[in-house]
């Protein structure tokens, strides 16, 4: 017996405890009456190690020769299976864009296992890109590089940006050819295939509970919602109907914080469909997302989207609302009491979201700005009226999101600086050379007005400094960063992926060695596919 596995123990508690998909034959259909279906990934030709994660290895127990052992990387290509897997794709529904899609699934994602860490905590393992299940429909069951470059770099980069997301264990590339259209122009054409393992606690998903509430399968439900409060909300106590609205409650307030962060590094998720959304609050399926560079609200990388820009950046608390709710009607059928009661806890629920999230969204922006707390008032004195010019200066001209609030925290506050001294602070942030008067004087009197309000707290500029540069990343996975790691991936090259990865891993602190990952986007990348244009076809 193959001793590399032995430092691993796995757990099966989703297969074990949840009803199975009684049909083993992989067929694609529609599966009923079942959370999961169990099915083997697709062995691929020459699987090679590109990138893993050192600390969450570390925090998964798992040493680095096991990870980087050929056993290892077979699993990671989804080439063979260790000791105590039991591998399922989950069946799950959605909402796509604002319409009932009916079921979706995991259809090239395949869990491994549950692997079980020393604290006996679990956390799960599943492959993106193994090959179809079930739930696959037309698609392939497969992953390219590029995609699954972006995803294990972005959800390692948000980790480390301290916003809740699912991890990255490895990437793997298969040494397959996937034939992809890109931009759904009519253009296919074969890229190098991969696998991303991806590592939480659960990925289930809003739609794993409305596709139940949809075909009316409200017992499949209940013991869905009883499995998740048991393993994954402990806290709210014995499981049951009578604490659903309390849970509703816990993925709403979660949902909060995890907006909070997107907003606070400047992330656009691009697709956030509810088959998309974590009920553990974590980010979760990254595709067509991308960074602000320069601070538009309006502005969504995902060209499958860009008639109506659901999912623009100013809009992700909103549709995270819109999301919730529906959420809300698919728990509402077996809350206990009259459908009035229900409806009213569960109306509850989604005002604490709004709550929490003003709340969140307020003391993060007063972090940003390097204020002790928001102050109150409607009036032009208050810190909302602060913040709104400041939000209305910066999407004036072309305006860099992330260099902008490094730069605020170095203007010194305690002096008053001349107009042109205190704009020369921020100017690393302007995209354009020439920039209207008007808007530049705004901006001074802006920083001016901002500076007042500074000294007010009477917080030593240094100390300020420090606090600001501990919520405003330096380093951010740009678009155009992204695309140079997965040209230079592509082309055998993998020493940008690397030192990428090492940047984003202390995204706060000032690397010199670094500078070249926190300038400005390039021209080159203003209007590329891959940097500003992205589709779902990943
Ligand atoms: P996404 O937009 O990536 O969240 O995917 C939406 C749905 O389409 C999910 O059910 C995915 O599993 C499925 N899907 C996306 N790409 C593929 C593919 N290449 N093969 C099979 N299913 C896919
Ligand atoms: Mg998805």
């Amino acid at each position: 017996m193959d001793s590399t596995f032995d430092a691993m123990q796995f757990d099966d508690r989703f297969v074990r405890e949840l009803p199975a998909d009684p049909n083993t034959d992989g067929r694609r259909r529609q599966v009923l009456g079942a959370c999961h279906s169990a099915v083997m990934p697709t062995p691929v030709p020459a699987p090679r190690l590109l990138a893993w994660s050192r600390e969450l290895a570390q925090s998964l127990a798992l040493p680095p020769e096991l990870v980087e052992s050929e056993a290892f990387v077979r699993v990671l290509a989804g080439c063979g299976i260790a000791p105590g897997m039991r591998p399922y794709a989950a069946c799950y529904g959605g909402h796509q864009f604002g319409n009932w899609a009916g079921q979706l699934g995991d259809g090239r994602a395949i869990t491994l296992g549950e692997l079980i860490l020393p604290d006996g905590s679990r956390q799960e393992l599943q492959l993106k890109g193994a090959g179809p299940t079930p739930y696959s429909r037309s698609g392939d069951g497969r992953a390219v590089l590029r995609s699954s470059l972006r995803e294990f770099a972005c959800s390692e980069a948000m980790h480390h940006l301290g916003v809740p997301t699912t991890r990255a264990l490895g990437l793997v590339t298969t040494g397959d050819d996937v034939v992809r259209d890109m931009l759904y122009d009519g253009h296919p054409a074969a890229e190098p295939g991969a696998v991303v393992c991806r590592v939480a606690p659960s990925f289930l998903r809003f739609g794993n509970y409305e596709i139940f509430t949809s075909r009316g399968d409200k017992d499949t439900l209940r013991t869905l919602l009883d499995h998740t409060i048991r393993h994954h909300f402990a806290g709210l106590g014995e499981p049951g109907p009578e604490r659903y609205a309390a849970w509703y409650r816990e993925v709403c307030e979660r949902t909060a914080t995890m907006i909070v962060g997107w907003m606070r590094v400047g992330f656009v998720h691009g697709v956030m469909n509810t088959d998309n959304m974590s009920v553990l609050g974590l980010t979760i399926d990254y595709g067509p997302y991308g960074w602000i560079d320069d601070f538009d609200p309006n502005w969504t990388p995902n060209t499958t989207d860009a008639a109506n820009r659901r999912y623009r950046f100013g809009q992700q608390p909103q549709v995270a609302a819109w999301n919730l709710a529906q959420l809300a009607r698919a728990v509402l059928p077996v809350l206990p009491g009259s459908n009035e009661a229900g409806a009213a806890a569960l109306q509850e629920g989604l005002d604490a979201y709004i709550t929490a999230f003003e709340r969140d969204h307020g003391a993060m922006m007063a972090a940003k700005l390097g204020l002790d707390a928001l102050r109150a008032g409607d009036d032009a004195r208050g810190d909302a009226a602060l913040i709104e010019e400041l939000l209305a200066v910066l999407a004036a001209t072309p305006t860099d999101m992330t260099i902008f609030y490094r730069r605020l925290a170095e203007v010194p506050t305690a002096v008053d600086a001349s107009d042109s001294a205190l704009l020369e602070m921020v100017r690393p942030a302007y995209y354009d050379d020439a920039i209207d008067g008007r808007v530049t004087a705004r901006m001074v009197a802006w920083l001016r007005r901002w500076s007042a309000r500074i000294r007010e707290d009477a917080v030593p500029d240094e100390v300020r400094r420090a606090r600001m540069n501990a919520v405003n990343p330096k380093y951010v996975l740009r678009n155009c960063l992204a695309q140079l790691a997965i040209d230079d991936a592509t082309a055998g090259d993998n020493s940008t992926l690397h030192s990428l990865l090492a940047a984003l891993s202390r995204p706060y602190d000032e690397q010199p060695e670094f500078e070249r990952f926190a300038g400005r986007r390039p021209e080159w990348a203003r209007n590329r596919v891959g940097c500003s244009m992205l589709s779902c076809s990943s």
